[in-house]
């Protein structure tokens, strides 16, 4: 493949969102070399764009996605959806324009994987051998990491903090369920954590719902941390926005508002600091690790997972790369934009293996965007460059308060297009972002 193509593929896939589409057609290589097998686990913000970026570069080479659910439910732009912004069905997307490039999808759960023999096998029974695997399965939460929080709790209090739809569902459900005059909880975890603004961002959502259907209703911050992303804004958006409502309780050397205890059956939830407060919804989200695949693949070092930042190769296991939530990715964010741009490098990589072509620096990105209400949007943005063989942000940029509405108006657009370009990246769809739908109040 002439050096020209490949470094026009670095710098597209390096580049954010809808560049997929307009990537040029790249020379055919070898069917020998294309006929390598590459396995990826997990369909999710990086799994889904690495096979999209694999079949664009390489339409021979042999791509499998194995991914649990037939449906991936987005857990960015969920808040939305607890906001009556947007609608549960916009969440969720199908996997068929990747198996019309090629992509063979495979509806069934990883449960371990022969790093030796470099076969992963299936709940389903089935075995995929592989040249290259590809692990991008995201978060498990650890429910023991609160205090009388568990899997069965959760069905009462919802983390809503994974791709399962369920969570949200169940978490919406309760709030619209709930009396007007009614206490809302949120208990953020500690870092690192997948999405640092997405628990503010879902008080403002929710306190927006409250706001607009329940409003002399309240909602109560239990945060075990004593600062978090976004803060100025996020608090100036408190304030503003929604005032009288919330209450954010941050914990510092005197008062530390960890959970201590949880009882499902009231609702009662206590501190540390003995701040008791008794919930009619309550929103726990615990600490969270790799998910089990990770663990199973030997590619974990405590929580998560060591990579080379060069390419996210896994640092303990050969043949294995390891993108999104579940690396170790230094200062880069847990966010679906870092997973993307994660997995146009990790394309990049296996490409220039296969065809033996020089291979390109990564660039890297991030931007988070956070909804504080409609068309108030901030946003945290930064590149990410190779320094010393750490990941490193550069040429940052963050929203301040007193911001212009205006420029918040400009931000939400962004994420509007950052939205389509990522769907567009994931699920090989063309197409700008869809409008977003409005909730149906029916019955509310
Ligand atoms: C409330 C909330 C709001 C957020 N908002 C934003 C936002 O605005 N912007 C942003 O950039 N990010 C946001 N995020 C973060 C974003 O959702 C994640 O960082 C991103 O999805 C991570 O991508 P991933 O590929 O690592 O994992 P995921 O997208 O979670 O994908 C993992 C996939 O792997 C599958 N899987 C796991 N194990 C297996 C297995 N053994 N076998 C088969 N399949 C398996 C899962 O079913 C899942 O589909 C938000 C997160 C939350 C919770």
């Amino acid at each position: 493949m002439p050096d020209i193509s490949r470094r026009d593929f670095a710098r597209l896939a390096g580049s954010c969102g809808a560049a997929a589409l307009a990537l040029p057609a790249l020379p055919r290589f070898a069917l020998a070399q294309a006929s390598a097998k590459v396995v990826i686990v997990g369909g999710g913000a990086g799994g889904a764009t690495v096979a999209h970026f694999l079949k664009i570069g390489a339409p021979e080479l042999d791509v499998t996605l194995i991914e649990t659910n037939p449906i991936y439910s987005s857990s960015f732009f969920s808040n939305l959806y607890l906001g009556g912004l947007r609608s549960l069905e916009s969440l969720n997307h199908t996997y068929g324009g990747l198996a019309r490039l090629g992509v063979k999808v495979v509806n069934d759960t990883a449960i371990d994987a022969d790093t030796t023999k470099r076969v992963v096998k299936t709940r389903g029974g089935r075995s995929y051998h592989y040249d290259r695997l590809v692990l991008s399965p995201g978060i498990a939460v650890k429910y023991d990491s609160v205090k009388g929080y568990s899997a069965e709790v959760a069905h009462l209090m919802p983390h809503a903090y994974t791709t399962a739809a369920a969570g949200v569902r169940q978490l919406k459900r309760q709030l619209r369920a709930m009396r007007d005059g009614g206490v809302v909880v949120i208990v953020p975890p500690n870092n690192p954590y997948r999405c640092p603004p997405g628990p503010y961002e879902r008080a403002c959502m929710i306190a927006y719902y409250l706001k607009t259907r329940k409003p002399k209703s309240k909602l109560v911050i239990l945060d075990p941390k004593r600062s978090f992303s976004q803060q100025a804004v996020i608090t100036e958006a408190f304030a503003t926005h929604y005032p009288d409502m919330i209450e954010l309780n941050l914990s510092d050397e005197i008062d530390d508002f960890s959970v201590t205890s949880i009882d499902p059956r009231t609702g009662e939830i206590s501190t540390k600091a003995g701040k008791r407060v008794r919930a009619d919804v309550a929103n726990i989200i615990p600490q969270q690790r790799a998910a089990d695949i990770a663990l199973r693949a030997g590619c974990t070092e405590g929580d998560w997972c060591p990579i080379r930042p060069e390419n996210f190769a896994s640092r303990k296991v050969k043949h294995v790369y390891v993108l999104g939530d579940a690396a170790i990715a230094a200062d880069m964010p847990k966010s679906a934009f870092s997973a993307n741009s994660q997995a146009k490098v990790v394309a990049a990589d296996i490409l220039a293996d296969v065809t033996k072509q020089a291979r390109s620096a990564p660039p890297y990105h991030n931007t988070c965007w956070s909804l504080l209400a409609p068309e108030d949007s901030v946003k945290i943005d930064a590149a990410f460059a190779l320094d010393n063989g750490r990941l490193e942000p550069v040429n940052g940029f963050v929203s301040q308060p007193g911001e212009s509405a205006e420029l918040r108006k400009q931000n939400y657009q962004e994420s509007l297009a950052w939205h389509g370009a990522i769907l567009s990246d994931m699920f090989a769809r063309a197409g700008a972002a869809p409008a977003p739908a409005p909730e149906q109040r029916k019955g509310e």
